[in-house]
């Protein structure tokens, strides 16, 4: 039967033959009882958790298929996700990146990998005559986030897709914003996704986590593998399993957070003391049209420009009861943050807040934003 994606994620794993429980043990022993000639016969057959272990297969088999791939590999973190790829690169690769996304991937590109020969041209990533002037012949992969943080900027996944395929490089988009339930990047033509657990997958803040899905299981995929089962950089048995706890309930919470970000939205937009909000299915969005097109939901991740510069913008943050000023999103609680004050090499706006929607009443929320802006 061919499940839709809700149903798939609540199915992800079948009963427990030995309990007949319906929720999956957590399999925490590190070694495994395996046939003398183990690895000869199967690869992938269970032998020492580093390797594989029963709820990282789940979780990866069920990332896999709600975001069209053939093959997933769930790493510790989204950041510990993108350093295994760009590991598995060569030095003399070029690639070409997203001049707006989270700033930790920048970093890792021009501290730790320009170094060691792996260099990177940055762009705006809604300008498709940059991006195309960006690539060379030895350009390997193309990186762009959509929604982006905290710019909150759109790309045309699709036309980017081609581009990269002209080019014979490899498109890796940063789905942890849109996630699959409002964005399919590899059915928009993308070789690569990446997520970090960490946010709506996982969705309650107790989860560090993320995952690489391959559209085939091409060498790159291949080389990656090697690195997550040899480096060993895998994502925790325990882990895995709130990772895939989360996504049984993903598609819910992510159309939850998408109304009450856009009821938010809508409010802030019209509030005299916001000088602009950047939600993408708010209509004031520049790429509206795009996002309508491209993302089937707005999620709840947006930023706002506030009127009266970085000091009004810090004032409002003191003023909120039900926002924490705390960093990430994507969970249960609506959090804010300045986010000139935490980025390393900011050139994000003084006056700009990233906002991350939770799952509060929207009512709540909108009341507590205008007590702190009266
Ligand atoms: N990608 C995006 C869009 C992010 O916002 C973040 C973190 O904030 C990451 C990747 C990195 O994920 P992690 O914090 O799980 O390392």
């Amino acid at each position: 039967m061919r499940l839709r994606p809700e149903t798939r994620a609540v199915h992800s794993a079948a009963t427990d033959p030995s309990s007949g429980a319906i929720v999956p043990p957590i399999v925490l022993s590190t070694t495994f009882e395996y046939e003398t000639t183990g690895l000869e016969q199967d690869p992938d057959q269970l032998i020492y958790t580093r390797w594989q272990n029963p709820n990282r297969a789940a979780l990866e088999s069920t990332m896999a298929a709600l975001e069209g791939g053939a093959v997933a590999h769930a790493i510790s973190s989204g950041s510990a996700a993108m350093l295994t790829i760009f590991q598995a690169l060569r030095p003399g690769d070029h690639i070409v990146s997203s001049d707006d996304m989270y700033f930790g991937i920048r970093v890792q590109l021009n501290e730790f990998f320009a170094p060691w020969g792996l260099h990177t041209t940055y762009v705006n990533m809604s300008d498709l005559d940059a991006v195309r002037a960006a690539m060379r012949p030895e350009t390997r992969l193309v990186i762009l986030e959509s929604p982006t943080n905290p710019m909150i900027r759109l790309a045309d996944i699709a036309a980017i897709a081609d581009i990269a395929q002209e080019f014979d490089a490899t498109l890796l988009v940063d789905n942890t914003v849109a996630t699959p339930v409002a964005q399919n990047p590899i059915q928009l033509g993308a070789d690569i996704v990446v997520i970090s657990l960490t946010k709506y997958i996982a969705g309650h803040h107790d989860v560090l986590g993320g995952v690489v899905i391959f559209a085939e299981d091409g060498e790159l995929a291949q080389r990656v593998m090697r690195l997550v089962r040899i480096g060993g950089g895998v994502l925790s048995p325990m882990n895995c399993w709130l990772a895939a706890r989360g996504l049984q309930s993903l598609s819910q919470r992510v159309r939850a957070h998408s109304e009450s970000a856009l009821e938010v939205a809508c409010f802030l937009a019209e509030h005299p003391k916001i000088e602009q909000v950047l939600y993408p299915h708010h209509p004031s969005h520049p790429q509206y049209e795009l996002a309508l097109r491209q993302m089937a939901l707005g999620s709840g991740l947006m930023s706002i420009l506030v009127k009266g510069g970085r000091g009004s913008a810090l004032e409002l943050v003191n003023r909120l009861q039900l926002f924490t000023n705390a960093t990430s999103f994507g969970g249960t609680h609506s959090l804010i943050e300045h986010r000139e004050s935490i980025e390393e090499g900011s050139s994000t706006p003084a006056n700009l807040l990233r906002v991350s929607i939770g799952l509060e009443h929207p009512a709540d929320l909108i009341a507590d934003l205008q007590q702190a802006l009266a």
